[in-house]
Order: C-alpha cells, then sequence, then structure tokens
C-alpha cells in the first residue's frame, strides 16, 4: 500500500528505519529484529542506502523480503551517489517487479573519503531532480528528507526550505525530518513549511540513543542540538549502557509524547537494526499502530 494513502487514511505512521548490514551473515539477524519491530504493527518499515550507493542491491533485496516474505509494507531508501539515470530508472524497474511502491527520494551523503557530493555524469545533482525523475517513471508514492536544523551545506533555513518546497512539488508526497533531540526545533521548521506552504504530511525523525558514542557519530552526520541537561546526564554514565539507554529511552518518550500531543502525522524511529528499546517506547505511548491491537497485546 501507499503510505500517502495510509497518511490520508490514518493521518498517522508508525515506522522504523533498518539498515543493510555490512556483513552478509548478519541479514538473518536484522530480520529477527524486523520480525520483533513487526510486533507492534508499524505502518512501514525503511530500508537505508548505503553511503555512496554501497548497498544499492541490499537495500532493494531486503526491502523487498521485508515487504514479500514478512508481509509488511516497506520504504526503500534511494540515493543519486554514484549512479546514472539509467540506472535508476533500472532501479526503478527492479523496485516495481519486486511490489514496492513506497520510495524515499535523497541525493545522499558524499562517499566515504569525499568531502563533497559530486555530480555522476548523467545522474542527478539535486534530490528534486530524483524526484521529478521517479514521478515521470511510474506512479511511486515519492517521501523527500526534512531537516529542522538546516541541512549542513544549505546557506540559510530560508533557502533549505526553498529546496523542501521544490522537492514537494516535483512530487514528494510525504517529508520524514532528520533526526533531532529538541521539539521546539522540529515545531519552528513545521510553522515554516506551512508559512511556505508545504502542505504535505510531515513525520518526525526520533533517534533513541543507547550508548555514549552515538553522539559524537551522530555530531559528524547532521550535527543536532543537544539539550545539556541530558548531555550531562549521559556523560556521567558514559561507560554503562544500560544506564545510557535508559536515559535514551526517557528523553524520547518525553518526546514522542509532546510529538503526539501537537498532532504529528507519524513517528519515524531510527532504531540501528535493534529492537528492544523502540519496542520499549512505543510500549509506554499511545500510539496509533496499524491494527488496533492495544499496547499490551504484543507483549
Ligand atoms: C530521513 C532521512 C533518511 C536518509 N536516508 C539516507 C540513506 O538511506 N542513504 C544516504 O546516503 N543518506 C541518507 N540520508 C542523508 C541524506 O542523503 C543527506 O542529508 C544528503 O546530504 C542530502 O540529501 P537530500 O535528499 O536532503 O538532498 P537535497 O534535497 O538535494 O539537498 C542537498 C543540499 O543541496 C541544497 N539544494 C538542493 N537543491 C538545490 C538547488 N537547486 N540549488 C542549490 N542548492 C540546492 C539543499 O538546501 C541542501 O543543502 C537521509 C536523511 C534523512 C533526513
Amino acid at each position: 500500500m501507499k503510505i500517502r494513502d495510509m497518511l490520508r487514511q490514518n493521518k498517522f505512521t508508525l515506522s522504523f528505519e533498518v539498515f543493510p548490514p555490512k556483513r552478509e551473515g548478519n541479514v538473518e539477524s536484522l530480520y529477527s529484529t524486523v520480525d520483533n519491530l513487526i510486533r507492534c504493527n508499524p505502518h512501514f518499515i525503511s530500508v537505508t542506502y548505503g553511503a555512496g550507493g554501497s548497498t544499492r542491491d541490499k537495500t532493494v533485496e531486503i526491502a523487498s523480503h521485508i515487504k514479500n516474505e514478512h508481509g509488511q509494507e516497506v520504504l526503500a531508501h534511494l540515493t543519486c551517489v554514484g549512479t546514472t539515470r539509467h540506472d535508476i530508472g533500472r532501479i526503478l524497474d527492479d523496485l516495481k517487479d519486486k511490489h514496492l511502491e513506497n520510495i524515499l527520494a535523497l541525493r545522499g551523503d558524499p562517499p566515504q573519503g569525499k568531502d563533497v557530493f559530486m555530480k555522476t555524469k548523467g545522474g542527478f545533482g539535486y534530490a528534486n531532480e530524483l524526484v521529478e525523475f521517479i514521478k515521470e517513471h511510474d506512479d511511486f508514492c515519492i517521501g523527500v528528507a526534512g531537516y529542522p536544523e538546516k541541512h549542513l551545506e544549505a546557506p540559510s533555513m530560508a533557502a533549505d526550505m526553498e529546496n523542501l518546497k521544490r522537492k514537494v512539488d516535483a512530487g514528494g508526497n510525504f517529508i520524514i525530518t532528520q533526526l533531532f533531540f529538541i521539539n521546539d526545533v522540529f515545531h519552528r521548521f513545521r510553522d515554516l513549511a506551512v508559512n511556505r506552504k508545504i502542505s504535505v504530511p510531515i513525520i518526525p525523525g526520533i533517534f533513541p540513543l543507547f550508548n555514549y558514542s552515538q553522539i559524537s557519530r551522530i555530531g559528524s552526520l547532521c550535527d543536532p542540538a543537544i539539550p545539556s541537561q541530558l548531555l550531562d546526564k549521559l556523560y556521567k554514565v558514559r561507560d554503562k549502557n544500560e544506564e545510557v539507554q535508559k536515559y535514551g529511552i526517557e528523553h524520547a518518550i518525553r518526546q514522542c509524547e509532546d510529538l503526539l500531543s501537537n498532532e504529528v502525522s507519524g513517528l519515524h524511529f531510527c532504531c540501528m537494526n535493534k529492537s528492544d528499546h523502540v519496542l520499549e517506547i512505543v510500549r509506554q505511548l499511545s500510539i496509533p499502530t496499524q491494527k488496533t491491537t492495544s499496547a499490551d497485546e504484543y507483549y
């Protein structure tokens, strides 16, 4: 089912993001995580596309397995990195053959070892061009990325908002945001989008921290502001993963409660291929899941 139709019908989606494991042997472990995630009836699971296009085939293969073997709707990420129009056309045909209807269309980050994104000859320079191409190719449902704290390369929030508008006007059906830890940045971003007449659903991206080293890794990717009180607490327990996870869960729950009371279009959890912490968060929240199962039934 297309995510745009789910959003139209339910006005809310619960979703989880997983990534293709680097080692072949770890795919079975990913599928067992997926089985756990499915127990709380998400609307879809998204599968990332490795930096530099490194997991291109695996993304399609894993998304197809989740949809066709586990019976769970999926969103396949797709980037422009190292790819020509012709390559993208072939990937789109493959997605269609495998009954995959939802794509998150991204420009992508530079491949490892490169500082800047370089357009491939015969490829695309920005995500809005990819959105346009996908839309012309077939009737896929297309998601795009939004940045509550501005994309790192954008000269200003206004310029980044113009870009978001361009992606939506090109055919983006919904927006999933970059992770953030301070809800005010999301609320401001959503207000700016409304002012810019961006009317598609905006789904906030939530990253529940579960170990201390994630803070610097996330910082190098998108540099989100983190509340100093949370940072202090995490620093004090930096060597104790269980304690870090406890604070990470607490913070994510507080974020989600506020977002739910502000009528967000969904919650999209980056779960880093683990299920326990996100399932605990979902259990503690009153989230409208795909089936109207009471929260306790999945445990
Ligand atoms: C929810 C989510 C999921 C993601 N999943 C993945 C993934 O699976 N794989 C992966 O590699 N990366 C992923 N990313 C990261 C993403 O690829 C990077 O943030 C990338 O740097 C930008 O991608 P984009 O699609 O937002 O690019 P774009 O929308 O093209 O924007 C890139 C930059 O160019 C600027 N810009 C856009 N159009 C123009 C224009 N016409 N003129 C001038 N400037 C312009 C924008 O303001 C921005 O600064 C994800 C990000 C998010 C938020």
